[in-house]
């Protein structure tokens, strides 16, 4: 059965230039710590993709240590940035529309003692830095907001934010989540200002199981894994060659897609048209302010039996993040939406590569799934 696939922010595609790197890498199998040529060459790999993905992120290659995914990058900036400031207090800030890698990392630490805020959001998704400011208190340490919201594609004031944080006092560490922003909206290090920034390969066309973490210069961040010295004593563990020669090729691909943000928004709005000529009874909970990402509700149905109805015909849709498994999501419950809205939410996320032949077959099958399900229900 052919797929039809509309849960990009879920994952994506490994793109074929990053098959084809994995498959290179693959066959040049030093072990890149090894001093002999195998090895050197190995690490002349590394470095070179390295300074790649610095490209990508607008950063200096030093600045870049290779994660296994965005999960660990947000677990590494939180645990050892509160770690860096434990003699100023035990403050957190973060926001209730953060994914779960923040959210239970703030959690675990709230179990150590930490005391944690969660901002919370309007209607739409969006943050207001007054909050943020009107939260910071002399004993804060970290602040971990992310980019761009996983489940409604909201935007967050991440770089207003940073400055409100360090003109307050620039000793607070300040992480970003920036996973589902990373090439999906303009930023670098330096546009956002924030002292660590997290990202994930499988989100931009890279295999999974790569991710990096952005530290900004002369913040003295602690190793996450101790042991061999890797990642300069930063991370150690023999690094993952292919899946750092993919992630290099996914951002080279991406990059050189110029127009992929217009592709990908210009497909969002023809889909969100149809959806809304084709299923009054369908809402629209967020546009997104990015390209990829919107969430629309079926009021009153069940969004589980219309995600699966959905996948039995071959379309992937989503009701929320991936990594809900099945729990209603605290995103949507964030912005105070009613219960039949919370009940019925898609999230419905895009590539440049989505075509408006698929959105069609998207739109009908939901309204199939609608008109059906209203049947049994009724
Ligand atoms: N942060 C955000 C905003 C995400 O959307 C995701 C994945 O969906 C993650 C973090 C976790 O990234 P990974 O799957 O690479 O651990």
């Amino acid at each position: 059965m052919s797929v039809i696939y509309f849960d990009y922010a879920a994952t994506t595609p490994v793109c074929p230039q990053a098959v084809d790197a994995v498959v290179e890498a693959l066959s040049h199998f030093g072990n890149p710590s090894s001093r002999y040529p195998l090895g050197r060459e190995a690490a002349q790999r590394v470095k070179a993709h390295r300074e790649v993905v610095a490209k990508a992120l607008g950063c200096s290659p030093e600045q870049v240590y290779f994660t296994s995914c965005g999960t660990e990058g947000n677990n590494w900036a939180i645990r050892r940035g509160v770690e860096l400031n434990r003699r100023k207090g035990k403050h957190i800030i973060t926001t209730a529309l953060e994914h779960a890698a923040v959210l239970e990392t703030c959690r675990d630490l709230e179990r150590q003692g930490y005391e944690v805020t969660y901002l919370k959001p309007d209607r739409d998704g969006h943050i207001n830095p007054q909050d943020l400011a009107a939260a910071l208190r002399p004993d804060t340490v970290l602040v971990s907001m992310m980019l761009v919201n996983n489940e409604v594609g909201s935007l967050l004031p991440v770089a207003a934010c940073v400055k409100l944080v360090k003109a307050y006092d620039p000793a607070i560490l300040f992480h970003c989540d920036a996973v589902q922003g990373f090439l999906k909206v303009p930023f670098s290090m330096s546009s956002l200002g924030a002292d660590f920034v997290s990202v994930s390969g499988h989100k931009i066309g890279a295999p999974k199981g790569i991710g990096a973490l952005m530290v900004k210069k002369g913040v003295r961040l602690t190793p996450y894994l101790t042991g061999g010295g890797q990642e300069n004593g930063m991370r150690s563990g023999t690094e993952a060659t292919a899946q750092i020669a993919g992630f290099a090729a996914a951002c080279q691909a991406t990059m050189a897609q110029s127009d992929r943000l217009s592709r990908t928004a210009a497909i969002k709005e023809y889909t969100l048209a149809r959806l809304r000529q084709a299923i009054p009874e369908m809402k629209v909970i967020s546009a997104g302010d990015v390209p990829h990402i919107c969430a629309v509700t079926l009021p009153g149905y069940k969004s589980e039996v219309v995600v699966r109805v959905l996948g039995d015909a071959g379309i992937c849709i989503s009701s929320g993040s991936a990594c809900h498994k099945g729990k209603p999501s605290h995103v949507f419950a964030a912005l105070g939406l009613p219960k039949p809205w919370l009940d019925g939410t898609l999230r419905l996320s895009f590539s440049p590569a989505s075509t408006q032949a698929e959105a069609d077959q998207l739109v009908s099958a939901l309204q199939q799934a609608a008109d059906s399900l209203f049947t049994t229900l009724s």
